[in-house]
């Protein structure tokens, strides 16, 4: 029995510590991998066992790779800045810097007391200047580049956040931090990044991340949303008005366009006469906006009914004129067209177009059908066909004439080929203190100057007055400089930026953490980079998960990366939820502490009791029963190495063994965690038959456990007498002659019978009577045959003798006739 996991844990993690054993260089001889986790945002609360589980999974992994002879990287830090951390200062009456570093000190602390294998030599934090500094320098080289700028336009707002929120991070229409708001919109001057500059290589890479979840990629694309497709030329009072369509098959059939009711020229194609209506109309949508938060996000009634909604619109009272047919069509304002996606106006084919087609029933528009096929009363022909009412296109098929149809177009100079996406540009503006300032001043003469860089870090001012809008708008004297370019009045961007994007490049920063000379050493990074394996929520799949793409693809072309994306294999953890299923959470009062569980059972139990629950990707339970399985397990093998004889194994341990090390090596590089905990129990189950064991048995047991039960295998790795540390000791390597054993007695035996066959019977047919076998078999093969089950197959009386057996009857010296695989063989 172990009383007291505590002490045992403290001396190991004392250990690893002092000898520096995770500490890694790239110095090294050996190849790299990279093990990654999410870095997280420091919270006053501490972490639970949630959190705990999470850096597990990528630990066992780590520390697999370590004994595996990789030179692994396996860093931690903490994403500090970002608003949680100032509203909790601001309820602590304290300053966000005391509150973070508090939280920060706390977590090193408990994932201390996890046994994590982190290199702690490595550590950042984005809250520091020496690590936001470099934000600010990525900044300054997209806006070289033409990728970050600054223009006026309608903003996510959150109210409870008081900030602008990024298209991101607004999640079915509410804040993506508060399920509860409903997030406005507001028309602001915003700082942007480009990230459309690198729509097509996101979007088309995609398919190359072979080791990503596939549910992220669909997610990632769906976000992205390439369409290849043709922009047409519409005309609109003698002007040009390009719209985006993948349909230009259905040309012939466009009865209306759409245009978007938030669009900043809609009231320029409004006519006198339709003014009031469509005010009207835009006063509606309003309120139905406001309306969105009132049906739950489950109810299927409140989805219908909002689909419903989405469908209103009103006409303008102009005109536009379909480039084809040359016909007048009404141009209506909807609310289901996006402003910036395209030219923020659709053309309508409602023969050939639900929703369309539905638009166009309610508000009396001409339907004309151009591709043959059934249109119901309620129902639009959606499905490909012959064109027809479409001129000299007339009895082509519709794919066909997608191609046609656009060649046509080009050709009379009325449209284009385009790839259009739904990707936005990335709003990063924040009206609020805790983030990286944006290293802009302002001035009335010269506009928008960048900070100098030898002046970089901006930091921010300690003194501000939290409460009333954005905190650094209220220290004067932080905000009024001198403007770089002119020297004259200048005024300091009072916004910070987006904590993703301090998230965006923290990866690369660990491969060289204290360069205060340049963002890192190229040469470091081209050996670490890219990440080998990162473990994080599935959440972040259209935040976080696009950005640091995003930034890899911009720093690659600034020349600083010799890779494009970022990570090589993705893995999303599930969650752990408190014992009965529920979200852990401090209100409900069922939050596991690591503390605690250290006390009652210790981390390595409960390191494998979770793995034993399911495989890591899944979303696991609590459980003290379960736990207490685990406990029981974990003691029983203490109490077998008290006891156990050294000596010699058996065969079947031996065998076993072999086996477990084959299949343990590829769960735990697949992240098949409970498939390991089934294998190390059944394993562990005949080695406890035995009372007595083999030293090297016993140790290559240790090693497959160590991964996941880190501190006692090296209690009891130290108790037979090792002085080096079993952390960084090799991984037990199969013994190939053992494990195929089997298959080769098998082989061997079939082998020789058939062998032995063919000689009996070619001379048997010349009439000679075989009565005994005589076999010479080489000495490493001889205890493979098994000579009765010879026997049987041959049906003679049988001999077998080993080449180097001196007793053997040889008459004709056919021993040296032995081959490996064949026997010399004698017949009588
Ligand atoms: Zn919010
Ligand atoms: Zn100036």
């Amino acid at each position: 029995m172990i009383n007291n996991f505590k002490k045992i844990e403290q001396k190991w993690q004392k250990k690893w510590e002092q000898t520096k054993a995770f500490e890694v260089s790239e110095k090294s001889k050996k190849l790299k991998y990279y093990v990654l986790e999410m870095f997280p945002y420091p919270s006053g609360r501490g972490l639970h066992m949630g959190h705990a589980w999470n850096y597990t999974i990528g630990d066992i992994l780590a520390r697999f790779k370590i004994m595996s002879g990789f030179n692994v990287l396996h860093p931690m830090g903490y994403d500090a800045l970002g608003l949680p951390a100032e509203n909790a200062a601001i309820e602590d009456k304290t300053s966000p810097q005391d509150y973070t570093n508090a939280s920060i000190k706390n977590y090193i602390k408990q994932q201390k007391a996890l046994g994590l294998s982190y290199d702690w030599s490595r550590m950042v934090s984005s809250a520091d200047p020496d690590y936001y500094k470099w934000d600010q320098w990525i900044f300054f080289q997209m806006l070289k580049k033409g990728l970050a700028y600054q223009k006026q336009s309608s903003v996510n707002w959150c109210s409870k956040c008081n900030t602008v929120l990024a298209n991101e991070q607004v999640h079915d229409g509410k804040c993506w931090r508060h399920e509860d708001t409903d997030v406005e919109t507001k028309n602001l001057k915003q700082w942007f990044l480009k990230t459309t500059a690198y729509a097509d290589e996101l979007y088309e890479e995609i398919d190359n991340l072979k080791d990503w979840p596939e549910r992220t990629k669909i997610m990632q694309k769906h976000w992205i949303g390439k369409s290849n497709g043709t922009e047409i030329d519409f005309e609109i009072e003698g002007k040009k008005w390009p719209i985006f369509t993948t349909r230009p098959d259905t040309i012939y059939g466009v009865t209306f366009t759409v245009i978007s009711a938030q669009h900043e020229k809609l009231f320029d194609l409004v006519t006198a006469k339709q003014k009031k209506d469509v005010e009207k109309f835009l006063k509606k949508i309003k309120s139905v906006e406001a309306h969105k938060g009132v049906p739950s996000k489950k109810s299927k009634e409140g989805k219908k009914e909002l689909e419903n909604l989405e469908k209103e619109g009103i006409f303008t009272g102009s005109y536009a004129i379909n480039p084809m047919t040359k016909e007048k069509i009404p141009i209506y304002a909807g609310n289901f067209v996006v402003a910036d996606y395209g030219s923020g106006m659709v053309m309508a084919v409602p023969a050939h177009d639900q929703r369309d087609f539905e638009f166009a029933k309610k508000y009396k528009i001409k339907i004309k059908q151009v591709i043959e096929g059934k249109i119901a009363t309620f129902k639009a022909y959606t499905g490909s066909g012959k064109l027809i009412n479409s001129k000299q296109f007339n009895g082509m098929d519709n794919e066909k004439a997608k191609q046609e149809i656009t060649k046509f177009l080009i050709k009379n100079k009325l449209g284009k080929i385009k790839v259009q996406f739904k990707l936005r540009d990335w709003g990063i503006s924040r009206q609020r203190y805790w983030g990286t300032p944006i290293p802009i001043i302002h001035c009335e003469k010269c506009g928008a100057v960048p900070v100098p860089e030898k002046d970089l870090p901006v930091k921010l001012p300690k003194e501000v007055k939290f409460g009333k809008g954005n905190p650094l708008e209220t220290n004067e004297k932080w905000l009024n400089v001198k403007c770089p370019q002119c020297g004259g009045k200048g005024r300091r961007e009072a916004e910070t930026m987006d904590t993703f994007a301090n998230s965006s490049w923290y990866f690369l920063r660990y491969c060289d953490p204290k360069n205060d000379k340049q963002i890192f050493d190229k040469k470091k990074v081209s050996y670490w980079c890219p990440v080998d394996s990162y473990v994080g929520g599935a959440e972040h799949a259209c935040m976080h998960l696009i950005y640091f793409r995003f930034y890899t693809k911009f720093l690659a072309d600034l020349g600083l990366l010799n890779f494009r994306e970022p990570v090589k294999r993705l893995f999303h953890q599930g969650m752990l939820h408190a014992e009965g299923g529920e979200k852990m959470s401090k209100s409900k009062g069922n939050v596991v502490l690591p503390e605690t569980v250290s006390d009652e059972y210790g981390i390595d139990t409960a390191r494998f009791f979770l793995c034993s629950l399911a495989s890591p990707d899944k979303d696991i339970d609590w459980s003290k029963e379960g736990i207490i399985g685990s406990l029981r397990f974990i003691n029983k093998i203490f109490e077998y190495f008290e006891k156990v004889k050294l000596g010699k194994s058996t065969v079947k341990v031996k065998e076993k063994l072999n086996q477990s090390i084959v299949k343990i090596t590829d769960y735990f590089e697949n992240f098949k965690y409970r498939k390991a905990t089934i294998e190390l129990r059944e394993l562990f189950n005949l080695i406890f038959k035995e009372s007595e064991n083999s030293k090297v048995v016993l140790e290559k047991f240790l090693k497959l456990l160590n991964p996941i039960c880190p501190h006692i295998t090296e209690e009891l790795w130290e108790d037979l007498k090792n002085k080096d540390l079993l952390s960084t000791s090799d991984w037990p390597k199969a013994e190939k002659s053992k494990l195929k054993s089997k298959e080769k007695k098998v082989d061997l035996n079939e082998k020789y019978s058939n062998y032995v066959k063919d000689i009996i019977q070619r001379v048997e047919s010349k009439g000679k009577e075989v009565k005994k076998v005589y076999l010479y078999v080489l000495p490493f093969e001889i205890e493979k045959i098994n000579e009765k089950k010879l026997k049987q197959k041959l049906n003679k009386d049988l001999k077998i003798y080993s080449v180097k057996d001196l007793k053997k009857v040889d008459p004709e010296n056919k021993s040296k006739k032995a081959r490996p695989g064949l026997p010399g063989v004698y017949l009588e």
